[in-house]
């Protein structure tokens, strides 16, 4: 097993992937706080959530129909003598409502099956004959009621700690009488862009000036894995200025730089980093875009805080976050380790490209159910920004792989 110092310093992808990894599987998760319902969106659970009753709690049924009794339809067709009307949220105790030998009750979905029935037949395959119902057709046992406990049993865990909440956690949740979760609190994230050739967003551009979009993106990017980003001042290309602002950026619980990590004469990042005897666990990916992303941490005063140096090219900043320091993030968060979000589609039309570097070109992910397709979006490279606003994913394209054909499966990460 490579340890830490003896990991390459520019691994590949998955050799990356899994430095990140192993560094989030060591970190201790922000503390735990209540939270209301909804504002626990996006955040990670600090608590298992557990059935407080059996689900579902009684037997019921799945369509709107009649309760039976199987063996009545040994002899098809059958025709049984209603008992009554069953309706969700009915109390089968005060009306008393039975099924017995030849005997059935109207039933709706989502009622409660009363004793007796095991059954319940779909209203469309049976007929109304007075007070009687005719079933044509044969019943099993069990058929479109699901049984007390089988979703999950009073006391058995239905969400585990370290699970990021979604909608379906909140619904889980709602059954369980949860108006308050437990959750990690948002880890607080600093953003640093770098360059002398940036304004902020509220400034005028001089001719050559671009505006920061990075620190923009990085903190949607941030609040949509669950962290609070913290915008720092932008940090000219000089050595003083960037290391007090980096300074700032170790207060907070990870430190993400964007620009400056490239080989520049001013890309100064590395090099202050080092000053602050950082601890570097890799200063570049065989990626394309984002190869020069640098990982590390810093250690000030015992307290120490996890910093990538992203590059600044608007489309390699975002790939490299997502790639990189958001595992790092999920970390920080209490999250359970997550893998990327592959998938496969059919290439729309054939494309060329260079081997020797894992690939993310922004894709436009579409088609139908029945043929899922991916289109290369034309870009101008890792600084186009108005080509990646035009994608919902990346093609994913291995280092050994140079021609794709039209309609070959490719592998695509989504956003
Ligand atoms: P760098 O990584 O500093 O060499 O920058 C690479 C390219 O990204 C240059 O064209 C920069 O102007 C651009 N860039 C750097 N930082 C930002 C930023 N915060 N927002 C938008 N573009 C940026
Ligand atoms: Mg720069």
């Amino acid at each position: 097993m490579a340890s830490a110092g003896k990991q390459s310093k520019h691994p590949s992808f998955p050799e990356a992937r899994r430095v990140v990894d192993e560094y989030a599987s060591h970190l201790s998760p922000t503390e735990p706080e209540a939270v209301s319902l909804l504002d626990a969106l996006g955040l990670v659970l600090a608590e298992d959530l557990v059935a407080d009753r059996d689900f579902p709690p009684f037997p019921r049924s799945t369509r709107d129909g009649y309760a039976v009794r199987a063996v009545d339809g040994l002899g098809m067709p059958a025709r049984l003598r209603l008992v009554g009307e069953i309706k969700a949220g009915a109390d089968l105790e005060q009306s008393g409502i039975t099924v017995g030998a030849g005997e059935a009750a109207e039933i709706m979905t989502g009622a409660p099956v009363p004793s007796g029935a095991d059954a319940v037949v779909m209203v469309e395959f049976t007929e109304r004959s007075g007070a009687d119902v005719i079933v044509p057709r044969a019943v099993q046992a069990g058929e479109n009621i699901v049984a007390v406990g089988t979703e999950a049993t009073q006391g058995s865990l239905m969400v585990a700690r370290g699970t990021r909440v979604t909608h379906t956690t909140v619904a889980v949740a709602a059954a369980v009488g949860r108006a308050e979760l437990v959750v990690y609190r948002r880890p607080k994230v600093a953003i640093l862009a770098t360059g002398d050739e940036l304004v902020d967003i509220n400034l005028p551009p001089g001719p050559n000036e671009i505006r920061n979009s990075n620190s923009y993106s990085l903190a949607a990017q941030v609040a949509g894995a669950g962290g609070e980003p913290l915008i720092l001042p932008i940090a000219p290309d000089s050595a003083n200025e960037l290391a007090l602002l980096l300074r700032k950026g170790f207060e907070a619980e990870m430190l993400l730089i964007t620009g400056g990590v490239s080989a520049g004469k001013y890309d100064l990042v590395e090099q202050v980093l080092a000053s602050f005897e950082a601890r570097f666990l890799f200063t570049s990916v065989l990626i394309q875009p984002g190869k020069p992303v640098v990982f590390g941490e810093v250690t000030l005063r015992d307290k120490t805080t996890p910093f990538f140096g992203l590059p600044g090219n608007p489309v390699s900043t975002m790939v490299t976050f997502q790639l990189f320091a958001k595992p790092v993030l999920d970390g920080l968060s209490g999250a359970m380790p997550q893998s990327l979000p592959f998938a496969k589609a059919a290439l729309k039309s054939a494309f060329t490209t260079k081997t020797g570097l894992t690939r993310f070109l922004p894709g436009k992910l579409g088609g139908t159910h029945a043929q899922p397709e991916v289109e290369l979006v034309r870009w101008q490279g890792s600084g186009d920004l108005m080509a990646v606003s035009r994608s919902n994913c990346y093609i994913v394209v291995p280092p050994e792989r140079e021609a794709f054909t039209a309609g070959e499966a490719v592998t695509i990460l989504l956003f």
